[in-house]
């Protein structure tokens, strides 16, 4: 089509202003990162999201980034939990203000994840797996040393401390798309459902377009016949939240399963209350399931595994939403790194995890290095376009209920 020039960018353009050296649909964590990446790299980008900054998944998400543990103790992909494993330093180093992305704006809400393993559930296997990662910063937690909360909770077990971050995720999102306001734009839903369509229209020119529209994408690319060999998968989450909750905690509670039973991370209500965000077996539903299966299996969690959690005050929410990737080789399992669908100058785009989000990065650095696509010199006017709001995260736009 006209808009998208192929190999070396011109240094002018029809529509004068109005070329990028690549355009960005999606303005998730994957679309903002690559913003940041390729800005700081010299590149003019468009990033044009349809509903809100840090969309669906990343505002959803419990914003860890995953040191792998959990991944090597459920045994089937070290891969996977190898690759991750290098991802939290990108972070901190991120956030730190260092590294290719500035993330210094953005905050942890903790610094690390507690795996909470019950006595008599941790198998000659799991431990081979886990005592492989201990090595690379996990270590058991005295009991004297254990928060608080948690030795107030009735857990009987182990609690190993884990090299694993956790994200303020509506901070994140704001942080990385901040510097870079005037190249983010709202396109209509209409509109973001033929994004070449609304390119043409507008008299906008590309070298490249990157899709980063997690669930969008493949629809996108079969409308343009472009999904030849693309292979997805979205496995869906009832994510559960409790308001009201007694202290802060972060930890993966271990059970008879792969997955952990519950995956515990703690955020903020707008009215100041904390709100435990579960995610694990418990949340690992149907989105149109009934949500009292999220609260009872919780409850049943509680009262198996930390019995003396008071939880006869809490208001319950749950949230329905897809994991959008390319298709996993292991079933109910995540790819073990980003999926990039290549074709021709479109690229479609999946980090599989937030944690991800620095590989994929790098991944299109690298694409681009080897099509020798180097930034254009080009320097457009985007303020023809309408601007783009951030989206709340599910604690801040939920309904509470205390029925179970
Ligand atoms: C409940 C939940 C918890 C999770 N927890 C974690 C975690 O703790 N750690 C971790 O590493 N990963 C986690 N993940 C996975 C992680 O959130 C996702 O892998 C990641 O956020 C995906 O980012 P994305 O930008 O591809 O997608 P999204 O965040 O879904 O963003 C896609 C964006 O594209 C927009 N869009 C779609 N189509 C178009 C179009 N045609 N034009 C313009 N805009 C478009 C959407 O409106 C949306 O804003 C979690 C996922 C879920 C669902």
């Amino acid at each position: 089509m006209r808009f998208v020039l192929a190999g070396q960018a011109r240094s002018t353009s029809s529509v004068m202003g109005r070329s990028a050296d690549v355009v960005i649909f999606g303005g998730g964590v994957a679309g903002l990162w690559t913003l940041a990446r390729l800005k700081a790299l010299g590149y003019e980008v468009l990033l044009l999201e349809k509903a809100a900054l840090g969309g669906v998944q990343s505002i959803a998400s419990q914003g860890i980034i995953h040191s792998g543990l959990k991944f090597a103790i459920a045994g089937k992909v070290s891969n996977l939990a190898q690759l991750i494993s290098a991802m939290p330093g990108k972070w901190r180093d991120a956030l730190a203000g260092g590294g290719p992305v500035d993330l210094s704006g953005a905050r942890a809400l903790a610094e690390s994840q507690i795996l909470l393993i019950p006595k008599g559930l941790f198998s000659g296997v799991k431990a081979v797996a886990a005592q492989k990662i201990l090595g690379r910063g996990a270590r058991e937690i005295a009991r004297e040393n254990w928060p608080e909360g948690l030795r107030l909770s009735g857990f009987d077990g182990s609690a190993i401390f884990m090299d694993e971050i956790v994200l303020d995720m509506p901070a994140v999102v704001r942080a990385l798309a901040a510097p870079y306001m005037d190249c983010i734009r709202k396109i209509s839903e209409d509109e973001a459902a033929d994004p070449l369509g609304f390119l043409e229209k507008s008299g906008i020119e590309a070298r490249k377009v990157l899709f980063t529209g997690a669930g969008s994408n493949h629809a996108i690319a079969c409308r343009y016949g472009r999904d030849k060999g693309m292979e997805t998968q979205t496995r869906p989450l009832l994510m559960g939240m409790m308001k009201g909750a007694p202290y802060p905690l972060f930890a993966h509670l271990v059970g008879n399963g792969e997955k952990p039973v519950a995956t515990i991370t703690t955020h903020t209500a707008p009215d100041g209350s904390l709100v435990w965000y579960l995610g694990g077996q418990v949340a690992e539903r149907a989105k149109e399931d009934d949500p009292g299966a999220v609260y009872a299996a919780a409850l049943d969690a509680f009262k198996r595994y930390l019995p003396k959690v008071d939880l006869s005050q809490v208001e319950w929410a749950v949230y329905p939403v897809d994991r959008c990737e390319g298709k996993s080789k292991t079933d109910g399992w995540m790819p073990d790194t980003p999926t990039i669908h290549r074709a021709g100058d479109h690229l479609y785009c999946w980090p599989t995890k937030m944690t991800f989000a620095p590989m994929l990065g790098d991944m299109i650095v690298q694409i681009f290095e080897e099509e020798r696509m180097m930034p254009g010199n080009l320097t457009s006017d985007w303020s023809f376009l309408p601007q783009v709001d951030f989206a709340a995260p599910p604690w801040g736009r939920c309904s509470w209920t205390k029925d179970r």
